[in-house]
């Protein structure tokens, strides 16, 4: 059982409280349903070593540190390799380098400078396994909470959570149109990778303004195609062998659609090209990646022959 008391006592008195104090029962009876794999990871859960961090950074990379054997390196390798594939990272657990297929600290670069987050209660909405919620602790949020759907990502994150129980990060394993309406409660709102799996990209954009405070800011991270307001791509299929792609707007259409949500102070902040250096295969996601997933003669194409990767960061108001 995962114990979520000190969550509720985090959002006792804020908007969020009512919410709150039904979690630990919706979790429960999740977890009771579960996944026909959960057994398997709780077990590579259990076999974790017994460690204490001497040292903690956050802000710089997701990096633990105490003084361990090579013995109980050889054990924590192990257990965390019992949770593979790991996708978003990368980790650097007590000389354990966790080498993800994302270098997602490169992302966090882009957009970290970008915000203040000192203070601020956060839902970060597609957490994967949580690596953005620690890079949001060690940029002063106050609490970070993570809704995925995803039971792996769950539990990659519960093993880093075993490390840092302490923390005020949670992870919660369901989707955004399993909250309820109107939340309204926090400061900062995320929404990374999740839009173009979308099938209904305003929907999804008004189910996030929806969990905001009044001038709560929204930062929404997702794939983008080169054009004018008018210009979006629907992939007539596969969209770098993923099935589930459905919009890829402009920069100027997605600030338009962030319009029309309602939002305010609507900025693009970056937008990038994702390199195959930065998404590809390694020992801890031994599957295909993104190098696999271009026009081997022409890296500016996917395999189907639409547009590579590209992805834009947006900020915006709740007003
Ligand atoms: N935010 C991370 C992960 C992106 S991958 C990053 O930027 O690297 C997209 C994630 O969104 C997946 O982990 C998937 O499980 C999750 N997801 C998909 N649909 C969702 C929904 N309706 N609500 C919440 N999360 C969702």
């Amino acid at each position: 059982m995962i114990d979520l008391g000190a969550l509720v006592r985090e959002l006792a008195g804020t908007p969020l409280a009512e919410w709150a104090s039904e979690l630990q029962e919706q979790l429960d009876s999740k977890m009771a349903v579960g996944h026909g794999d959960l057994q398997r990871w709780q077990g590579a859960l259990h076999a974790l070593p017994d460690l204490q961090p001497t040292s903690i950074d956050l802000a710089g990379g997701v990096t633990l540190r105490a003084p361990c054997t090579a013995d109980t390196q050889e054990q924590l390798r192990q257990a965390l390799m019992g949770l593979s594939p790991w996708r978003k990272g990368p980790f650097e657990l007590f000389g354990v380098p966790v080498d993800t297929e994302w270098r997602s600290d490169w992302k966090w670069a882009r957009v970290a400078p970008h915000l203040d987050l000192r203070g601020k209660r956060v839902l970060d909405v597609g957490c994967g396994n949580g690596y953005y919620q620690w890079r949001m602790l060690g940029a002063g949020a106050r609490a970070v909470i993570g809704i995925d759907p995803n039971w792996l990502f769950f539990c990659q994150f519960q093993a880093l959570r075993r490390y840092l129980p302490d923390l005020p990060a949670w992870h919660l394993p369901f989707a955004l149109e399993e909250l309820p309406e109107k939340l309204q409660g926090f400061d900062t709102v995320f929404s990374m990778g999740v839009l173009y799996h979308r099938r209904s990209p305003i929907d999804h954009l008004l189910a996030l303004k929806d969990c905001l405070v009044k001038d709560g800011q929204l930062v929404l991270e997702t794939l983008v195609v080169e054009g004018d307001v008018n210009c979006v791509l629907v992939p007539p299929d596969r969209y770098a062998q993923m099935r589930n792609v459905w919009f890829l707007p402009s920069v100027a259409a997605l600030e338009l659609w962030l319009q029309r949500a309602g939002l305010v102070d609507v900025r693009c902040v970056d937008v990038s090209v994702t390199s195959v250096e930065e998404q590809r295969s390694t020992d801890w996601m031994r599957y295909q990646s993104l190098p696999d997933f271009l026009d081997p003669g022409d890296h500016s194409r996917t395999l189907e022959g639409l547009p590579a990767p590209m992805r834009a960061v947006m900020v915006a108001r709740k007003p």
